[in-house]
Formats: structure tokens, C-alpha cells, sequence
């Protein structure tokens, strides 16, 4: 009874919010009070991940679907939406365009294949709540700098960070931390990272210093701000200031209490390993040995399709190594967390149309997942964490094998360990809809959000709507939030 009363008192907010924005009377603001509020909130993004992905990373670890913990029943399950918005002046009056139509979608099978967000858009609607063009990194359509929920979590005291298989500046995660113009500006991206943003764990490859088979080389330097400021990190001597050519840079204060926070920098899997427990520095920079991401790109041994035979980076912490690490240093802080993990080379597999590489990809983001979980039950609880697990988008228009247009198709199963039957349709990402699941505070006031309804998937929420319930939750901040330039 206690619950029914507490999602109806969260839709009469949600009414009121969405179309004041703000409380309406006294009488909403009392009852947001008895809302369920997370302590920590935990978002896991697989790149690129749509239905078939899902389904074919089961079949090959488990033979059967679904096999997830987070697939479980006592977890909400959604579809959403994932299109960007595209702005266009058509005779003087602007107009934006970019939707999903349910009713095209089931029925013409090139329909999902336009009007199709980039990571830069999708990231920013997840963690702003407002769709915007295609290449933003946290820019609105007007050019307008976006509030972050990470930046909402810093106003309430609490800690945050971002993780992710692929370059830490590349678009996921700066998307959850950052604000540029174009995603392409990775060094912009990297110094507004690591000298204007107050994220306290920041964790992605792109080491300068090895190549993509964790082999030392020397690597283009902008994913973590060019060479000079590199250089400097690497010293590890709780530096502040960073005079380079190109200016002086800053570090910021991440825990509140008016000193700069400088970064302490690691790079060996065994460093990661060892962060995973015990007492940690309050800020980290984690940048695994290896260049473009930790696994995808490493290279194959030419008759090995299978996941997993041609030999692993093994120098290289895993996504849940890093997950693990990011968690311990995070948790410190009484006031809680806020931490984005992105599983950000499932999408790259996935544009190569390579099933083996998306199902190994697949699986390390299942197994951050599963440490997450477990760090819930054993040092936490489902009354203060919030799991959301979820995509930016699909990639590869992925379905089972066999009709020349077969809309969605799934996937069909060969077996544990086995490879299953799937035919890719697309070398891009698609306007298909994609899995949202959620468990702890607030994951049912999801049910409240998903508005729409799909022939096939089902109700569907937008990916706006995380951002949304969270800033409801969690309260949006009035403060300023800057570009670098
Ligand atoms: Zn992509």
C-alpha cells in the first residue's frame, strides 16, 4: 500500500514538474519528501547494445535467454527510445525533426536505419535529459551548456566518476562529464576532463605510451590532453598547476573543501586490481596500458573467429577490474556517488559487424555489471543503490539469420559456447529501440515515465527520461555550468 501511494504521489510530481518546472504547491514539495531517494546511482551504458545483442551474448554464455541478473524479474525492464534531435530553419521558422514511429518500425525494414542518434546526442540525453544534436558533448541545440546529473550529484556533496573501455575523452563518457561542441576535439575534451570538471574517478584507455595489443609505442597523446600535460601526470607528485604551450591548467577542487584535488594516475592492471579494496586516494585518473580500448582493437590471429582464441591484452585491466576499482575509491564518501561504466567497444564490434568481438565485449560489461551488483549486497544495499543498465543506441542492425529484411528477427541459439546465428544488416547505428532495465530507489518510478507504447517491445520510455527522474530525485541544482572556450 505503502508503495502504491508513494508512485502515485511521484506521478502527481512528475505532472507538476513537467509542466511548471517547478513544485506547485507546498503540498508537492511534502510529498517529494517521502520519495525513494538513491544514495549512489550506478549507470551502465553498453554501446551500441540493442535486443539481439543481448540475446546472442546469452546464448553463448548460456545457452538460453535471458540469463542476466539484471534481466531478472525483481528488476524494472523497459524499452527506449535513443533518436537525437536535429534542428533545421525551414522557411524562417525553425523546425526539429527526429523521432521513433512504432508503426514504421515494425513494419518497414529500412525505416530504423535513418534518423539515427551518434553516442555524443544519446550520452548527453542520458545524462542531461535533453536531446540535442548529433556530436554534442553536454551542448544544447542552441548552443546552450547542459547541467549534468554528475553535476547534480557534486551540488549534494557526493562523489563521481566515469568509466569506460574506450578512450576516457571519447564521447560516452565525456558526454557524462564534459561539455564541447563536437565530440572530435578529444584533447579540448581531455583537459575540460581533467582541469574543469570536479569528477573524483575518471578511468578509460587511450595511453599514449602502448599500442592496441598493450605493447609499448608512442601514441597520440590527445585522448589525454597532449604530450606536456601527459608527461606531467605520469611524475605523480600531487600536482596542481600545469604550465604548458599551450597555457596553465588547474586542477579542481573535487571534495568541497576549497583545496585543489590533484590526480593520482594509474596504468598496471595490478594497480587497478589492488584498488579494488582498502583505503584509496579520493581522486584517480586510471588509464590502462593500452591505446584505443582495453581488448577490441587488439589484433587477430587470422583464423581465430571464436571470442576469446586469439590471446587477450593481459597487461590490461578488465572492464569490471576497473569497475571494482572505480567503486572502492567512489564509496568512500559518506554522502554517496554517482559513477557512468560504459562498455564502449561492443559498438565498435559492432560497426565491423564482428559477432565474436561484440559477444567478448558483451561479456565484460555483463561481468562489471555483476561486480556492481555484488558490491550492492555485500557493502551496500538496494534501499540506498540505484543499478540502471542500458544503450546509447543499437549498432549493426543485428537479427537472426536466414529472411533477406527480417525485422526483428532474433537471434538464434547454437548453444552454450557456442557462436549463434546472427546476420548483421547494417555497418551503422540504428533508430531501433533499445533494453533499459533498473533495481534499488526510484527504479519504479520508471513505470510512471514510459508513456509510449511499441508493437513489439512494448511501453518504451525516452532517453531523457533517466536524467529526469534523477534531477526529480535528486533536485537540479541552480548553478552555472561552463565550456572550456
Ligand atoms: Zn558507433
Amino acid at each position: 500500500m505503502e508503495k502504491i501511494r508513494k508512485v502515485f504521489s511521484v506521478l502527481i510530481i512528475l505532472t507538476a514538474v513537467m509542466y511548471s518546472h517547478s513544485f506547485a504547491t507546498g503540498a508537492d514539495e511534502r510529498e517529494f519528501q517521502t520519495l525513494d531517494k538513491p544514495k549512489n546511482i550506478i549507470v551502465f551504458i553498453s554501446d551500441g547494445m540493442g535486443y539481439n545483442h543481448l540475446k546472442a551474448t546469452n546464448y553463448y554464455q548460456y545457452g538460453q535467454s535471458p540469463a542476466q541478473i539484471f534481466e531478472q524479474p525483481d528488476w524494472t525492464h523497459f524499452a527506449m527510445a535513443t533518436y537525437s534531435s536535429v534542428m533545421r530553419v525551414r522557411n524562417g521558422d525553425t523546425i526539429f525533426s527526429g523521432g521513433y514511429n512504432p508503426q514504421l518500425a515494425s513494419t518497414n525494414p529500412n525505416y530504423i536505419k535513418r534518423g539515427y542518434t551518434d553516442s555524443g546526442a544519446a550520452g548527453t540525453a542520458l545524462s542531461t535529459g535533453k536531446k540535442t544534436y548529433n556530436g554534442s558533448i553536454g551542448i544544447g541545440i542552441y548552443g546552450d551548456t547542459l547541467l549534468h546529473m554528475s553535476q547534480a550529484a557534486k551540488a549534494l556533496g557526493k562523489s563521481t566518476g566515469v568509466v569506460a573501455s574506450v578512450q576516457l575523452s571519447h564521447a560516452t563518457p565525456a558526454a557524462f562529464i564534459a561539455h564541447n561542441e563536437h565530440r572530435n576535439n578529444y584533447s579540448d575534451i581531455a583537459r575540460y576532463i581533467l582541469f574543469h570538471s570536479q569528477a573524483d574517478v575518471v578511468m578509460g584507455a587511450g595511453n599514449p605510451d602502448f599500442d592496441n595489443d598493450g605493447k609499448p609505442a608512442e601514441n597520440n597523446a590527445q585522448f589525454l590532453g597532449g604530450n606536456e600535460i601527459w608527461e606531467m601526470l605520469k611524475t605523480n607528485d600531487g600536482r596542481t598547476v600545469f604550465e604548458t604551450t599551450d597555457g596553465t591548467f588547474y586542477v579542481q577542487d573535487a571534495t568541497g573543501d576549497g583545496q585543489p584535488d590533484p590526480w593520482t594516475l594509474i596504468q598496471t592492471r595490478e594497480e587497478f586490481q589492488n584498488m579494488a579494496t582498502g583505503p584509496q586516494p579520493t581522486r584517480v585518473l586510471g588509464v590502462p596500458q593500452v591505446h584505443a580500448t582495453l581488448q577490441q582493437s587488439r589484433t587477430r590471429i587470422e583464423e581465430h573467429n571464436m571470442p576469446f582464441e586469439t590471446p587477450m591484452n593481459e597487461n590490461v585491466a578488465t572492464l569490471e577490474e576497473m569497475t571494482r576499482a572505480a567503486i572502492n575509491v567512489l564509496s568512500q564518501n559518506p554522502q554517496g556517488f554517482f559513477v557512468m561504466v560504459e562498455g564502449g567497444a561492443v559498438d565498435w564490434a559492432s560497426h565491423g559487424n564482428d559477432g565474436a568481438r561484440m559477444i567478448e565485449e558483451q561479456i565484460d560489461f555483463h561481468n562489471a555489471i555483476n561486480a556492481a551488483v555484488e558490491w550492492v549486497e555485500t557493502y551496500s544495499s538496494w534501499d540506498e543503490t540505484l543499478i540502471i543498465v542500458t544503450s546509447d543506441h543499437e549498432c549493426g542492425y543485428l537479427t537472426g539469420p536466414g529472411e533477406p529484411d527480417p525485422i526483428y528477427q532474433p537471434v538464434t541459439n547454437n548453444g552454450k559456447g557456442n557462436l549463434p546465428g546472427m546476420q548483421w544488416h547494417y555497418g551503422s547505428h540504428t533508430n531501433t529501440l533499445v533494453p533499459f532495465f533498473a533495481k534499488g530507489p526510484g527504479a519504479e518510478y520508471f513505470k510512471l515515465m514510459a508513456r509510449e507504447h511499441d508493437p513489439v517491445y512494448g511501453p518504451f520510455i525516452q532517453n531523457t527520461d533517466m536524467a529526469s527522474l534523477v534531477f526529480l530525485l535528486w533536485g537540479k541544482p541552480e548553478i552555472e555550468v561552463h565550456k572550456l572556450k
